[in-house]
């Protein structure tokens, strides 16, 4: 089946890709299946190596990984650099991993005890369009580390990264096989990775409404699961805080991506003693935001991915306090907005799109209730001076990924995930490796 690829700016096709089928996926499992026989066995020096080339193959095709991005998902040329450095980035840093994939030793009776870190076999990797690079590196990449071969499914619409990523890895010279890109439909590609008995774990990431269809589909045959879901991220703002600083950096807390952003802290929390000052320094800071030609490297954000993605987040727009600007004519563009008050719905459900709801809060147990009132927990953010205040609201907030005067969440070097419905499990950082391993233990005995 072929498949117009849009370019969301424009609404022109960018082109045309055929859609894997059921039988082109159990293809890929296959050949997949085939290639961990061998790349499990492939010495741990080597493996490394063949991922640094391909950090290098990728760290090469920068330039031309980016304008694809920019093309297919309207990402701002700068955000689409980053984006492609940071698969560079985590392949190199998984690249030390397989010399470091320590068992242990464990002191028992009558002989000695080892452990063995294993990999599972195929990975099925499942990508949403609105980060199609990192996201799929954060995958793919420690399960390459472990010895597993991965199947990866980028979404439906954002195709075309991926496809290139899958050249350059057998460019850098990783065998058939190990990684292969399978685009096509969710409903078929994906759920035959969770339906196919060789593929033993899927990484999913998406909406939650999909994320637990999943969860049910690999309970069927244990599968091992990772969830990296959606968020309602709280930007908590006290009234001690570089005021200035917090509301200048507000907007790009939220509209990065054009909002389309799992960890995009779309609820700022505002001590209600600074609520005025805050708004008066947000609205200026919204106003002059840079929405336009994503390819244009002062440009701050560019389209939404889709017609029915702008309708969705128009849908929550009634009223709003202030907005920015964004082109007219083609492109699926929205401005970035700012509702205060906000309704129940956009205080609750996931937007993703550029509008972030304000809200004031009177002291610090307050800020915690209202920011702990969601069913999502996967990023935030805490604005103080009061270094004791940072850590108690830190420590309180229920979620995975905090930043105290900062609105960054991800670092390939540190843990990322979600508490409640955001997800389960984490990924990068320092263990990640344990996500795509099975633990054996042997004991030898020393018995005469
Ligand atoms: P989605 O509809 O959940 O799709 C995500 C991926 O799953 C796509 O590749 C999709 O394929 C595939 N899929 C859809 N139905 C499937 C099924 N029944 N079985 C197997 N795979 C299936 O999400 P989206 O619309 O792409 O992205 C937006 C949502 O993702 C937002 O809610 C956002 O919060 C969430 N998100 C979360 C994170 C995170 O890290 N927490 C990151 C990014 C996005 P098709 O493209 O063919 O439908
Ligand atoms: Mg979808």
């Amino acid at each position: 089946m072929k498949y117009d690829v849009l370019n969301p700016a424009t609404e022109q096709v960018v082109r045309t890709i055929e859609l894997a089928s059921e039988q082109d996926a159990d293809a890929a499992i296959a050949r997949a299946a085939k290639a961990f026989e061998t790349w499990r066995n492939v010495n741990p020096a080597d493996r490394g190596r063949l991922l640094r080339r391909f950090a290098d193959a990728v760290d090469a095709d920068l330039e031309n990984l980016a304008a694809l991005e920019v093309e297919n998902a309207g990402h701002t040329i700068g955000n689409a650099r980053w984006e492609a450095g940071n698969v560079r980035d985590v392949l190199t840093y998984y690249a030390a991993a397989p010399e470091r994939l320590f068992g242990r030793q464990i002191p028992v009776a009558g002989g000695i005890n080892v452990t063995f870190q294993e990999p599972l076999g195929v990975v099925g990797v499942i990508v949403p369009w609105n980060f199609p690079m990192p996201i799929a590196g954060w995958g793919f990449a420690p399960a390459l580390a472990a010895g597993n071969t991965v199947v990866l499914k980028p979404a439906e619409l954002t195709p075309l990264t991926a496809i290139r990523l899958g050249e350059l890895a057998l460019e850098a010279g990783l065998p058939e096989g190990v990684l292969e890109v399978v685009p096509g439909r969710g409903t078929v590609v994906g759920q035959r990775f969770v339906t196919h008995p060789a593929v033993r774990k899927i990484v999913f990431t998406g909406s939650t409404t999909v994320g637990k269809q999943i969860m049910a589909g690999c309970a069927d045959q244990v599968k091992r699961v990772t969830l990296e879901l959606g968020g309602k991220s709280a930007n908590v703002v006290f009234a001690d805080a570089d005021l200035e600083k917090a509301a200048a950096q507000a907007p790009y807390g939220v509209f990065d991506n054009a909002g389309q952003d799992c960890c995009a802290r779309s609820r700022i929390l505002v001590e209600r003693t600074a609520y005025d000052r805050f708004m008066e320094l947000l609205e200026p800071a919204v106003k002059n935001f840079k929405v336009g030609d994503p390819g244009d490297p002062a440009t701050e954000m560019g389209p939404l991915i889709s017609a029915g993605q702008r309708e969705q987040v128009a849908s929550y727009v009634d009223n709003p306090a202030f907005q920015g600007t964004a082109p007219s004519g083609p492109g699926f563009w929205f401005p970035p907005t700012v509702l205060a008050p906000a309704s129940d719905r956009a205080l609750r459900e996931e937007i993703f799109g550029p509008v972030v709801a304000v809200v004031p809060f009177e002291d610090e147990a307050d800020a915690l209730r209202i920011a702990n009132d969601s069913e999502y927990g996967l990023s935030g953010s805490i604005w103080t001076r009061d270094v004791g205040r940072a850590i108690r609201v830190g420590r309180g907030v229920e979620a995975g990924n905090l930043s105290i005067n900062s609105n960054s969440s991800v670092r390939y070097s540190t843990p990322f995930g979600g508490y409640k419905q955001s997800g389960l499990g984490r990924e990068l950082g320092p263990d990640a490796l344990a996500a795509f391993t099975e633990t054996k233990n042997i004991f030898i005995s020393t018995e005469d």
